[in-house]
This record gives structure tokens, sequence and C-alpha cells, in this order.
């Protein structure tokens, strides 16, 4: 097999004409010995840009993985297609192991999935060294990469001595895999993996099959049912929330209302968390209703929708939830209600945790980027792509405020003192701290930078602290200003906000979050 093109795998192995995207480039710089970091959404073929190569090199590739059901799933679709794939975990039998041992020794197993924790024993290591004699290794591939990162909820800190392999296998290629895009997750992996020299290939984020919609909850389950009815009726999806208990209470539910519906969290025994999960993959139309728990490798190509129930914690969280839809690129419905309630049980949530203060600063400010995101008006494809540094043209066509475009009011006034109220205090301050001074409130900081002296001081009395809030959100949502997310949360302007302080340009904010009776009519109009 080691002399076949990489097209011909594709071709002989995989059953596909062409390879998508960027895997072509890929694999060639893989096969050809360089290592790679790939980011690339769920669904966009990560596997293929490892197994392609670990088919055309000569020797075993190694995978890691940081799940068992994933290995699982995984080495089982690869011993239909008639490789030679392998898995060593802790849910094996010590014979299964002593078998899959000698085989990977004598050369038989092609790609050998391990979980990270296996890759740090000592023997491991040796059979490495064994292999790497005999047969010879053709790659490391690093799935998941992201579970370097402690910030994330993923986190494995296994991942973080992986460089072990690099060290002691130099010229073994290695490729880095995740579908998480933010900058500093790839900050991390780069250094926590050592991937300085690593060509990365970026893929587009944008999943134009999925289309999105966000409402505001009045009844959820209604609001649910109605969805289900009216775009889902046998089909397999995702339902989240955010408890447990809501977990168990929606699914019940459901099945009472004569839908299909699971559950999983990470409070049911592991055989029944296993149970569902399979019923989940092998049947055709079931609905789980999950926490976040759920979801990490499913490898389910047809999921036709992911509906949330409560908020993500993050416009990443929201990204790789939804990114579970429609992976075999049909149409996919990401839908979503949300309250306030939700959001101040979540504030809560976070600021009684356990974490930081440093930690708790960045989640409220991610959760602010999330409500801005469901308050925007723009294209939701647009303004997923902005949140992760790319662009889109808008427009899509495939989201609920393009599709049936929100009403908006006229705010142009309203932002135009938001923004000169960032300014001139000096682009640093979060927008609590904004508002106070553009209600008039003489609190001590506002009194220890003299905030009570700059022209915007007390000229915002018109709105109260939380329409000023919905607003500093959308504005951030649309781009008019950007928060500083490695500091104190900070908002300074950009470039956007420059036609609108000088009223060149109109800003127009939802209706459905627009301040009630206190506006004049005259900023209204
Ligand atoms: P990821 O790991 O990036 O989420 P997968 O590797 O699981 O994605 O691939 C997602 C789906 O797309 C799988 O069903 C896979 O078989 C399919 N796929 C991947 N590459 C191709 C291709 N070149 N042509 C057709 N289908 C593909």
């Amino acid at each position: 097999m080691a002399s076949l093109s990489p097209q011909h795998i594709l071709h002989d192995v995989f059953g596909y004409n062409q390879f998508r995207q960027q895997q072509q480039a890929i694999v060639e710089h893989v096969i050809s010995g360089q290592d790679a970091l790939v980011l690339m959404p769920t669904g966009g073929g990560k596997s293929l840009c490892y197994q392609i190569p670990a088919l055309a090199r000569e020797g075993l590739a190694i995978v890691v993985s940081p799940l068992i059901a994933l290995m699982q799933d995984q080495v089982e679709a690869l011993q239909q297609l008639g490789v030679n794939a392998a898995f060593l975990n802790s849910s094996l039998s010590a014979e299964d192991n002593a078998r899959i041992t000698r085989q990977v020794v004598s050369g038989e197993i092609k790609l050998l999935y391990v979980a990270p924790e296996r890759l740090m024993v000592g023997s491991f290591l040796s059979l490495l060294d064994e292999v790497q004699q005999h047969v010879g290794l053709a790659l490391f591939a690093i799935d998941e990469a992201h579970c370097v990162s402690q910030w994330g909820h993923d986190f494995r800190p296994e991942y973080r001595q992986l460089t072990v392999l690099h060290n002691r296998f130099p010229d073994v290629p290695r490729i880095a895999l995740t579908a998480t895009a933010d900058a500093p997750t790839r900050a991390e992996i780069i250094s926590q993996l050592n991937l300085d020299n690593a060509r990365q290939f970026v893929s587009s984020f944008d999943r134009p099959n999925i289309r999105y919609h966000v409402g505001i909850k009045n009844n959820a389950r209604q609001q649910l049912q109605a969805f289900l009815e009216r775009e889902h009726t046998d089909d397999a999806g995702i339902i989240y929330c955010l408890s447990r208990r809501k977990v168990e209470e929606t699914a019940a539910w459901l099945v009472e209302k004569g839908w299909p519906a699971l559950a999983y969290h990470a409070g049911l025994p592991a055989q029944l968390r296993e149970h569902n999960q399979r019923r989940f993959l092998r049947e055709e139309g079931i609905i789980m209703v999950a926490t976040i728990a759920f979801g990490m490798g499913i490898d389910k190509p047809n999921v036709r929708f992911v509906a949330h129930l409560d908020l993500p914690k993050s416009m990443e969280g929201y990204y790789q939830e939804t990114g579970r839809a429609g992976r075999d690129g049909l149409p996919a419905n990401a839908w979503m209600v949300y309250g306030m309630g939700d959001v101040v049980s979540m504030r809560q949530m976070l600021d009684s945790g356990e974490a930081s203060e440093e930690r708790k600063r960045l989640e409220r400010l991610k959760l602010d980027a999330l409500l801005g995101y469901c308050e925007s008006t723009a294209c939701r494809h647009q303004s997923i792509l902005r949140y992760f540094g790319e662009s889109h043209p808008g427009a899509c066509d495939q989201c609920d405020n393009c599709l049936h475009p929100v009403e908006t009011w006229q705010a142009t006034q309203v932002a135009q003192m938001a923004l000169s109220c960032v300014f001139r205090t000096g682009q640093r301050f979060g927008a609590g701290h904004l508002i106070d001074v553009l209600t008039g409130k003489l609190t001590p900081q506002v009194e220890r930078f003299n905030h009570q002296q700059v022209s915007t001081f007390g000229i915002g009395k018109t709105l109260n602290q939380a329409q000023w809030s919905g607003v500093y959100r959308q504005l951030i949502a649309a781009g008019f200003l950007e928060t500083d997310m490695s500091g104190y949360g900070g908002l300074h302007l950009t470039e956007a906000a420059r036609p609108v302080l000088k009223g060149e340009q109109e800003v127009w904010l939802r209706r459905d979050a627009e301040p009630e009776k206190k506006l004049s009519k005259a900023e209204r109009s």
C-alpha cells in the first residue's frame, strides 16, 4: 500500500472521488515528512488528513485521541474499510492488549489509536522504540489538539507531555488537529506541542449548510415542539440544556409527547451513557437531550439539528455545539431560544464558581460576546466568522436575520453617546464603568478618574443600566467596539466607529432589545 498515491487511497480505500478544500495539501505535506497544524471546523474532514498519510507512508502511525468512544468508532470504521487499525486503552483485557502489541511489532497494524496517558508509560515508549527499529513510525497524529489548552472545557493535562514523542523521535512527522479556532488556543497548541515550525493549515470556519436561528424565549417547550414539528419530525438531533436536571426533565417530557428522546449527562451511570450514545449513533432519528458533556468526537454525519434551550457559555461553545449539526454537508438547523433570566443565572453561576477572579472576568466577557451575537441584527454567518477573525460578505440567506430581517430602531444618537463615552474616558474602561459615567453615577471609580468632568457624564439618563448594557453588547457584536480580553475587559473603538461618531453612518439596533418608553420621540424617529 505504501506506493499508492493519496488520490488512489482516497478513492480505493475511502471511496471518495475528490479531496475537500485543503485536505490534499495537508496530506501531501505530511507524506513528505513535515509537521502540520490543522485548524478545520467540525465535519471538515480532519480524519483523512492523517489517515491517508498513515497509509501512504511506511510504518506505523500513532494517533493520540482523548476519548475511548471516539477511538472505538474510528477504528471500527477503518476496519470496515479493510484498514488494519487498532486501539490501546484501559478498556482492553490483558489478552487483547498483548495481541495488539504483537501485531504492532510485526507490522500488521498501520494505525494505532492511543489515549494520551498511555503514551507516557515507559513500556509504551520502549514499544515505540522497537517499532521504529523494525517497521518504522509513519507519523504522530494528535487529534483534538485543543485539549492542551488549560483554559478550555476539554483540558487534558497529559496532552502537555506529548512533546516527549518529538524529543524521542524527532524525524517522525507530526500532525496536530483541532476544530477550536480562536487565537489564544492556537498559540497555546503551538507552544505546548512545540510546533513552531509546523505549517498551519487554516480552513474557513464557515458552515454554509447550517441555518442559524436565535429567538427570545417565552415558552421554551412550546417553541421547541413547534420547531420540531415544523422541521424535524423524523430527524436525529441534539438538544443542549445547562443542568442535568433539566436534561432529564426535558427528555422525559419529549418521550411523553411521543418523541424518541434519550438523556445524556455526566451524572448518569457510565453504562447508561454509553448505551444512549450508541443508540444515538446507530439508530435513525434519535433526539439526544444532553449537557455539554455530550458531543466531543461524536461522528454522526446526519445530525439534522442542534437546539439550545439554554445559552452556551461562549461563542466558542456555541460554535462547537452547533457545529455538530450537518457534518454531511446537507442542510441542518442550529436553533436557540434565550431569555434574560438565563443570562442572570449564567452570570450567577460564573460568579459563584471556584475560578480565579481573572478567569471569571474572562468568562463574563465571553458570555457578553455571545449575548451581543444573540442580539445582533447582522447576518449570523458573518457575525460568527467575525468573532473568529474571518470575513464573510453577509446576506447568507441561511439565518433568521437574513431570511426574516428583525425590526430595528434608529439608535444612531444613542450609539454616538456610547462610543463617545468610550473615547472621552481614554478607551480603557469596561461597559460597567462607562454606563456609570453615561447615567451620571458618582461612584468611587468615577471620582478617582475625575470622569464627572468628561462631556459624556450624565448625558444618557434616558436609558437605564440594563438598556445601556444591551446597547454596548450590540455595538460590540456589530464591530464598532472591541473588548480587551487579555486585560480588564476595557473597550476601545474600531475603525468602523469613526463614521458613526462623525455622523456619516446610521446605527440601527434590534427592536426586541429596544429600551421601552424611555426614549424621546426625536430619538425614535
Ligand atoms: P472532522 O473530524 O473534521 O469533524 P471527519 O473527518 O469526521 O470530520 O469527516 C466528516 C465527514 O466527512 C465524514 O463522514 C467523512 O467521511 C466525510 N468526508 C471527509 N472527507 C471527505 C471527502 N474528501 N469527500 C467526501 N466525504 C468526506
